[in-house]
């Protein structure tokens, strides 16, 4: 079995397993406790979110711990929207977005913001013209991703961050960094991000953690009622375990950032050089995107028949992302790059981790042609 499903989620690091194992057993005091056991269970904590904030490069109290990005992201954009109602009800983001992000800027709409989705273009990148022009007197929030999940498509964050701060410096900027923290370089400070979110099992790192940086100075309004863990925006016992390996796993992405980003590109150049020479598919990822993510279309091909197929040959890719793979509909990214219906619903997403060889990638072009070949008799006649 060779697994392409990076972007999904990933494989935790020996290391992490065996944290959280060792925290678990040994550090099961509640860390709002004021009796030792309390008192080394929060000393755990302070210490992960130093080592978060160093991989960040900001300071340990402007990283709050969440359950992941998904968790990360509603608490960055409803949490803004909802402290700063006062400056204005605007928002901006993307067609792209993940649905963590999408989805509360519809839920947002419905209560009255309103909301500006960019388009993109083919190669899934916002036009900076458009941006500018969206951004108004009472524009709260631009919510922007770094990498997008399905296509691997990159944004301009250090044009983004300058052109929307010039517009209105009072506007935030929240990027969903999941797809990007560990596969390329992190600019928190010259992109003039003030919330960025992290998921940890992205990154090798446990699944049920992330991370929300909020720059200092900044207030969200908390979506949770409760304790006052978190600095007050996450009521809840902290989950120490997770924390604490996932500091882990951002100290050990961090550090191989350069190291995955030259082997996993130099695999996926190879991928899309041999898999173009494929007759009838349509790329959807491109060499200045993520080194990690390929995303191809089969046109007239049904993406999960396709992946089952691929399955039985011992292949795992994905459809689409990990949150919206069990829909039938087309792939939204897919139709905001102007794809077709039929490009859009045939698309598989290849998406490689450190693991993955050059022989793996052999195996995948093999397997592929005999897949597709199996297959195309099947969707002729449909
Ligand atoms: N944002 C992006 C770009 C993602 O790829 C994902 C996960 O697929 C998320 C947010 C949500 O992350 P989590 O699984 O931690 O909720």
């Amino acid at each position: 079995m060779i697994y392409w499903d990076h972007a999904a989620s990933t494989p935790p690091y020996d290391e992490v397993i065996q944290t959280m194992g060792e925290v678990m057993k040994q550090h099961y005091g509640n860390p709002s406790s004021i009796h030792r056991m309390g008192e080394d269970a929060a000393k755990l904590i302070r210490r992960s979110r130093e080592v978060c904030a160093q991989a960040l490069s900001v300071k340990p109290d402007e990283i709050i711990f969440t359950s992941g990005a998904t968790e990360g992201n509603n608490m960055a954009i409803k949490g803004a929207a909802l402290q700063y109602n006062s400056r204005g009800r605007h928002i901006i983001t993307t067609q792209i977005e993940h649905p963590s992000v999408y989805d509360s800027c519809l839920e947002l709409e419905k209560q009255g913001y309103e909301v500006t989705f960019l388009p993109v273009d083919q190669q899934g990148c916002v036009n900076l013209d458009e941006l500018a022009a969206a951004v108004r007197k009472d524009t709260i929030l631009v919510s922007i991703m770094h990498v997008n999940n399905e296509t691997g498509s990159v944004q301009p964050l250090l044009e983004v961050g300058k052109l929307v701060k010039e517009r209105n410096p009072r506007t935030l900027i929240h990027i969903d960094g999941v797809q990007g923290y560990g596969k390329l370089p992190v600019y928190l400070n010259d992109w003039q991000a003030d919330l960025y979110t992290l998921s940890a099992h992205k990154i090798r790192g446990p699944k049920g953690t992330g991370i929300l940086y909020k720059r200092a100075g900044i207030e969200l309004y908390p979506l949770l009622s409760g304790g006052k863990q978190e600095a007050g925006l996450r009521a809840g016992t902290e989950n120490i375990a997770g924390y604490v390996a996932m500091s882990k796993a951002m100290r050990m992405a961090g550090e191989h950032q350069q190291v995955f980003a030259t082997e996993i590109s130099s695999l996926r150049d190879k991928l899309i050089y041999s898999i173009t020479k494929m007759p009838g598919l349509e790329l959807n990822s491109y060499c200045n995107g993520a080194p990690h993510i390929v995303n191809v279309s089969f046109p007239g091909m049904k993406a999960e028949v396709l992946l089952h197929t691929l399955e039985e040959y011992g292949m795992l890719v994905s459809t689409k992302s990990a949150c919206s793979s069990k829909t039938s509909e087309p792939s939204r990214v897919l139709l905001a790059m102007g794809r077709s219906h039929d490009v859009a619903s045939s698309a598989i997403r290849i998406s490689m981790g450190d693991l993955n060889t050059n022989d793996d990638i052999q195996q995948l072009l093999e397997t592929l042609k005999v897949a597709v070949g199996r297959l195309e008799p099947l969707s002729r006649k449909e």
